[in-house]
């Protein structure tokens, strides 16, 4: 190992002790905190406020760099491809891989609620289903959902999509100008010139967001564990248990064991030497919940495990946003819970269903936290169930996201090495025939 290296590496465990650090702490003192609170609502909600303050500039810097680095990363991987056919191949291996890695994880999750029942032997249920979201109190019919996701894909104003944090639409428009750049030859090169260059600085701000990350992360569990209060632990998780240990261990069977097979299966390596290298993404994603948001730390630790930046630019920004392993696996086996819970048999047909929708529900949802209970609503008309029965499950969802969106960033990273790994496999030169 050079010296150089050896430093990187140095620093990159630095980093990682230091966000699993912070996430042991601020999940410890988060827990007891609701007993130091003050009694007073005024009072409470403001040391929140405070307690939280580090950990909502945290969130503030990812949003705000997410968007350039997106759309820089994006349209200099695309445009060096060249080749269309290249670009065409990279683009098929990543579909590929982010559509049979989450039709495992559907199944894992349906084989699981199946076995476990938690809506039989889980008893009772909430009553509550009052505080449901804006969006599920009016829910979208499951075809207009759909729609959305494409309309998505083209935005009418491309500031509003920034703005909007539409990341769907930046990447399409991206990967379009990244092609159509490298079609011009001389000409398109001033500004490919300018975003490799962008995105170089881009990418040295992310460097820094990550050495205040641990300090945002601790916060950020702190807050949102004091805010939860005793009762969510008391009366909700006791009320919902089953339900989430089965949508834990399915993540857990997922994360530990799937994917890190695929990763053998292709690289002959050690799956969790490199899920190691990726730790602070994953803890990142578990203290965010949100996929888009962890984005830039997860480039960064691509780029330190070795991935090359054509492939990590390609991948990752898509991965976020549609390749959801933990969000499809929990769709299924929430809303065959729900209909355990309410009583109603599914029948093959229907897990069939649930099997195909979860998977659509997973790659409409936006990398942002609770997406997935907004999308469920596909999924439960797909089989007739009322969309408000989400409620059943609203009390534990923030909790749940965390889990299942660190399952979808590490879903993001195996891809990334994976694809990486036939790229460059492809990329090697054919060996000389002897003369
Ligand atoms: N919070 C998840 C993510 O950002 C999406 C979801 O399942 O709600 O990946």
């Amino acid at each position: 190992m050079t010296d150089d290296r050896a430093t990187q590496q140095r620093r990159a465990n630095a980093l990682v002790a230091f966000t699993g650090a912070a996430v042991l702490v601020g999940g410890l003192l988060g827990y007891f905190l609701p007993d130091w609170l003050p009694t007073d609502d005024h009072a409470r909600a403001q040391a929140l406020l405070v307690i939280g303050f580090p950990g909502d500039l945290l969130l503030r810097m990812l949003k705000m760099i997410v968007v350039p680095l997106i759309v820089a990363t994006m349209i200099v991987g695309v445009s060096s491809l060249g080749d269309i056919r290249k670009a065409g191949r990279i683009g098929g291996r990543t579909i590929i891989y982010y559509a049979a890695t989450t039709g495992m994880a559907v199944l894992t999750g349906i084989l699981l609620v199946n076995i476990i029942e938690p809506g039989v032997v889980g008893a009772s249920v909430p009553e509550n289903v009052s505080a449901l979201p804006q969006s599920l109190q009016q829910p979208k019919g499951a075809l207009e959902a759909i729609l959305d996701v494409v309309r998505g894909m083209f935005p009418d104003n491309l500031i509003a999509a920034g703005a909007g944090m539409n990341v769907l639409g930046l990447i399409v428009f991206s990967i379009v100008l990244g092609a159509v750049l490298s079609t011009m030859g001389e000409r398109g090169r001033p500004v490919l010139r300018f975003f490799e260059s962008f995105n170089e600085a881009i990418m040295k701000i992310v460097h820094l967001i990550v050495w205040y990350a641990p300090v945002g992360i601790a916060s950020l569990l702190m807050a949102r564990m004091g805010a939860a209060g005793a009762d969510f632990w008391n009366v909700e998780v006791k009320q919902l248990g089953w339900y989430m240990t089965t949508v834990i261990s399915g993540l857990g069977i997922h994360v530990l064991i799937t994917l890190p097979l695929i990763y053998f299966l292709f690289k002959r390596q050690h799956p969790f030497r490199y899920l190691w290298g990726m730790a602070q993404a994953l803890l990142t994603a578990f203290s965010t919940a949100s996929s888009s948001a962890t984005l830039p730390v997860t480039m960064e630790c691509a780029k330190n495990n070795k991935i090359s930046e054509r492939t990590a630019g390609f991948v990752l920004p898509l991965g976020a946003t549609i390749n959801m392993d933990g969000t499809a696996l929990y769709e299924a086996v929430a809303v065959i819970f729900i209909a355990q819970s309410l009583g109603v048999e599914l029948t093959t047909a229907q897990m069939v269903v649930i099997f195909f929708t979860a998977t659509l529900a997973a790659i409409g949802a936006a990398g942002i936290p609770e997406a997935g209970l907004v999308m469920m609503v596909i999924v439960l008309t797909a089989v007739g169930l009322p969309p408000e029965a989400a409620g059943l499950i609203l009390a534990v969802d923030w909790f749940l996201d965390r889990f299942r969106t660190a399952v979808n960033v590490a879903g993001d990273s195996i891809g990334a090495a994976v694809v990486d790994h036939l790229e460059q496999r492809n990329a090697e030169p054919a060996p000389v025939a002897a003369a």
